[in-house]
């Protein structure tokens, strides 16, 4: 499979900051690949270069790939890895990389007839994985309040009914909180300015009899300050999480501790035993992070980000050795998204038990991509 032609722009992603775009032009016709971004992003990711930077790579290097013939994705991410030489796709950027990787999967699915899910080989759906509420930054003790189905019988039907609780938590909010004006943060869910045993209260009223349970996202390398979380002691903060899994029945913490504890991470992991404890900002969907918390049993739960990691190929191989060591997946969108809804496709096709995306605004472009592919898998 080969492209005759290769072009960037530079388009908005959902923050309105500026992202790259690859598209390209083959006998088939054309596709195109866009990179998210995040803001609580993970000190050990691949390197994202601004995207001025990335145009001028993007002439030097597109002849490597234009007009070439590539027999499968893997040559083209290998070749991606050996033009840049370094460990962390800091000469190219890891955006330009995977949007350039983005592409060929497209382009290769493209060639087969296929869907970019089919072309991997998925059949089976993901549990949708739900940001409802949360804030950012060190003002709020969590980032991200999630809520998920115990059982699914449907993608779609999980989808409907969480939409039901966000709707409905939109309401409780504004009654509890008089600041409230039905605002959102940066992955469009609730903004809202209560504490969080506050928050959990409410959702745990809001999702009772309906089969879901509440999941969070600590974001605890953007909470710690070297000495505490938002002014907790390290064993302060250990207990109030530790509190709240229990009182509301939380079956998901993502980061709980900053992103290179995999000593407390283990800890946790071990005495919380049912619950999914699971690594974002520990692990970078990087392999040789995964294989420093297996040694140290850190996590049973991995959050997998193309972009941390910058190509399809990578991400792959980070999925393989999760499952192969018996650890749940979670393919997740970033804050700032692009339109794009490759993350449905890859959710499906590389079979993770979860896909955490967003609820409402923009996200729902990622949520609908999952509802069409239930139906063509399910016929
Ligand atoms: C997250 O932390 O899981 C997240 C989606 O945020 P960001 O994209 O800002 O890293
Ligand atoms: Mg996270």
């Amino acid at each position: 499979m080969k492209f005759e032609r290769l072009k960037i722009r530079k388009v908005l992603n959902t923050k309105s900051n500026l992202t790259i775009e690859v598209e390209g032009k083959f006998n088939k016709g054309r596709v195109r690949g866009s990179v998210p971004a995040g803001t609580s992003a993970g000190k050990h990711e691949v390197v994202s270069l601004p995207v001025d930077r990335v145009i001028r790579k993007f002439k030097l290097l597109k002849k490597k790939f234009e007009g070439v013939e590539f027999s499968s994705l893997e040559e083209v991410d290998s070749l991606l890895h050996e033009i840049d030489g370094t460990e962390n796709f800091s000469k190219i950027g890891g955006n330009l990389a995977l949007a350039i990787s983005y592409v060929f999967l497209k382009g290769f699915a493209l060639n087969e007839g296929l869907e970019v899910f089919e072309y991997l080989g998925g059949k089976k759906l993901p549990k949708p994985l739900c940001n409802v509420a949360g804030g950012w930054g060190k003002e709020s003790e969590i980032q991200e309040y999630l809520i998920y189905p115990k059982v699914q019988r449907s993608i779609a039907a999980s989808i409907f009914k969480i939409a039901e609780v966000y709707r409905q938590l939109g309401k409780m909010f504004k009654k509890y909180d008089k600041t409230f004006n039905m605002g959102k943060n940066y992955e469009s869910a609730w903004a809202v300015r209560l504490d969080a045993k506050k928050i959990l209260t409410i959702i745990s009223k809001a999702i009772e009899g309906k089969g879901l349970v509440i999941g969070l996202d600590v974001a605890a390398s953007d909470r710690w300050d070297g000495k505490t979380y938002v002014g907790r002691s390290e064993k302060e903060h250990y207990t109030f999480l530790k509190r709240l899994v229990k009182r509301f029945g939380i079956g998901y913490v993502e980061d709980p501790f900053h992103e290179d504890d995999f000593e407390t991470f283990a800890k946790f992991t071990k005495e919380m035993k049912r619950v999914m404890v699971c690594g974002d900002d520990l692990l970078v969907t990087n392999v040789k992070r995964l294989e420093t918390a297996l040694k140290n049993k850190s996590v049973n739960t991995v959050l997998v980000k193309p972009n941390q990691i910058g190509t399809v190929s990578d991400t792959i191989a980070f999925v393989k050795m999760a499952k192969k060591h018996g650890l749940k997946t979670v393919l997740s969108h970033r804050s700032g998204e692009t339109d794009d809804a490759i993350i449905a496709h890859l959710a499906v096709g590389l079979e993770t038990d979860y896909a955490k995306f967003g609820t409402s605004g923009e996200r729902v472009v990622k949520l609908n991509e999952l509802i069409r592919i239930e139906e063509k898998i399910k016929g």
